[in-house]
């Protein structure tokens, strides 16, 4: 009989992709349930090639939907992330309790992954005392996630709080200020690359509170599994590694298969559907000419952003492909408001969808760069493909890695805090026309230590193998 194994990701498209790469990977090895909301559970039915089957022909994993407690028409989206979490931590607790406390031998739970911003896996699996192992996976990045634990620190030597106060004399108050507290981050570190919740003035702000605890919960469990690989982000991890000492580095996650090019008889998993009519496009543009343009599944817009975004694109006279996702933009009928300039440069070079196959775009050879909010996901899949990129961050860990994106790895440029037509205009020409040679050199450096690393004798290679024996050792 395979272990079996509970995986919980929390209910938002980074992540649940993130983790339902990791379920493929461990597939052949366990048997997996995989935990998640109604909400998403009905969203991967209708758009990606999951199915619904209880595991009857043995393949090793089902999928079980659980309510989050949040009412029917609740939008769930990005911002409303902190009430997502605190509902759903509420109503999956006791249904946890209940999967790990069965006993029939078929269903034993012996190992929990669960996302580690849950916080109650261990809890749990402590109450029920089964000696059922939990290991905890963060879907950010490493130094995203140092940040957060350095959240007591940063209190601590007054680098916060501070405010935002548009008044460039006012001593302190300066958002270029460096950041000196926070270990193996000191070089570039400034408070703008600070999670965008930083900027509250409130160290009680709840989202400090949440990311305080998630400190002390993490190194709590068994092992910590991140999508990141050393070879990008060694120095971070080696301070990281100093609070949760066993880490298993797998990413980048979604190109393991790639690596081994094993036959894709892997899960598809996007929320919405993928319009592949912008690959035919792709296909009939030169090389390296288009920049890809995508703010994740959460991010969003105002009308006056866009209209900048839009004019900054046009005018630097690069082809683009744009994924305006339809609930994104703050306010409705822009399209029928469009100048007719816009119209004219986009119908010359431009290529707008709903949604987009992201990776399959990526690797096509006609993307040259890409216009990103920074998502931890979108950054990987970009540094896994040699594609530089252009930053422009909306929340959460996306302005720490938008930092590391320019000043560590110099892969391209941080527009952070900027949204002018003249500043996008000249960002887009720079990275794929004035300073291209610079930026694919360092791409194709990144692009190389990632297969590298996935490849046999690479770092997450080995801790994917050495993973496997742990869970397997932790269920006997
Ligand atoms: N994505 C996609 N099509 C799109 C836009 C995004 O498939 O048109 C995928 C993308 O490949 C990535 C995920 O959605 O894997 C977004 O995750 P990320 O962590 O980058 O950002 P988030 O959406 O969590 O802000």
């Amino acid at each position: 009989m395979a272990t079996h194994i509970l995986m919980f990701p929390i209910p938002l498209q980074g992540p649940v992709k993130s983790m339902l790469k990791l379920a493929e990977l461990l597939r052949p090895h366990f048997q997996i349930t995989f935990l998640v909301t109604e909400h998403i559970h009905r969203r991967l039915l209708r758009h990606s090639n999951i199915s619904d089957d209880d595991d009857s022909d043995g393949a090793g994993f089902r999928i079980r939907a659980i309510p989050d407690g949040l009412p029917e028409e609740h939008p769930r989206g990005g911002d409303d992330f902190l009430e997502i979490l605190e509902s759903l931590k509420k109503t999956s607790r006791p249904l946890l309790r209940e999967m790990l406390i069965c006993s029939s031998s078929r269903k034993k739970i012996s190992c929990v992954v669960a996302d580690g911003i849950l916080g109650l896996s261990c809890h749990v699996a402590e109450e029920v005392g089964n000696g059922v192992g939990v290991f905890h996976v963060r879907t950010i990045s490493a130094a995203c996630l140092w940040v957060f634990f350095c959240l007591p620190r940063l209190i601590r030597s007054r680098d916060l709080p501070f405010h935002v106060i548009f008044n460039f004399f006012l001593l302190g108050d300066d958002l270029d200020t460096p950041i000196k507290s926070i270990p193996g981050m000191e070089s570039y570190l400034r408070r703008r690359d600070l999670p965008e919740f930083c900027r509250s003035g409130d160290i009680n702000h709840p989202m400090i509170e949440l990311y305080k605890k998630e400190g002390s919960e993490n190194p709590r469990a068994h092992g910590l599994i991140l999508n990141t690989f050393e070879e990008l982000e060694g120095p971070i991890l080696s301070e990281l590694r100093k609070v949760c000492p066993n880490i298993y580095t797998l990413g980048p996650l979604h190109a393991h298969l790639k690596v081994k090019q094993m036959s894709p008889d892997t899960f598809s998993n996007s929320l919405w559907q993928e319009d592949q009519t912008c690959v035919t496009w792709l296909d009939a543009q030169p090389p390296k000419s288009v920049i890809y343009v995508s703010f994740g599944s959460l991010a969003l817009i105002t009308h006056q952003q866009l209209m900048e975004f839009w004019y900054g694109l046009v005018n630097s006279e690069q082809r683009f492909l744009w994924v305006i996702r339809p609930d994104s933009v703050i306010g409705k009928d822009w399209e029928d408001r469009l100048p007719i300039e816009l119209s004219k440069g986009t119908k010359e070079r431009g290529y707008i969808v709903d949604w987009a196959p992201q990776e399959e775009v990526l690797a096509h050879s006609a993307i040259g760069g890409f216009l990103t909010h920074s998502g931890w996901n979108s950054t990987l899949e970009s540094i896994y493909e040699g594609v530089p990129m252009i930053c422009w961050p909306y929340f959460l860990d996306q302005q720490v890695n938008s930092r590391l994106v320019e000043a560590e790895w110099k892969l391209g440029l941080d527009m952070k805090d900027t949204c002018d037509r003249s500043t996008i205009e000249n960002m887009v020409r720079d990275l794929m026309d004035v300073r291209k040679e610079e930026f694919a050199l360092r791409a194709k450096h990144m692009e190389n230590s990632a297969k590298a690393s996935l490849s046999d004798g690479g770092t997450s290679h080995a801790n994917l193998e050495r993973l496997i024996n742990d869970i397997k050792f932790k269920a006997r």
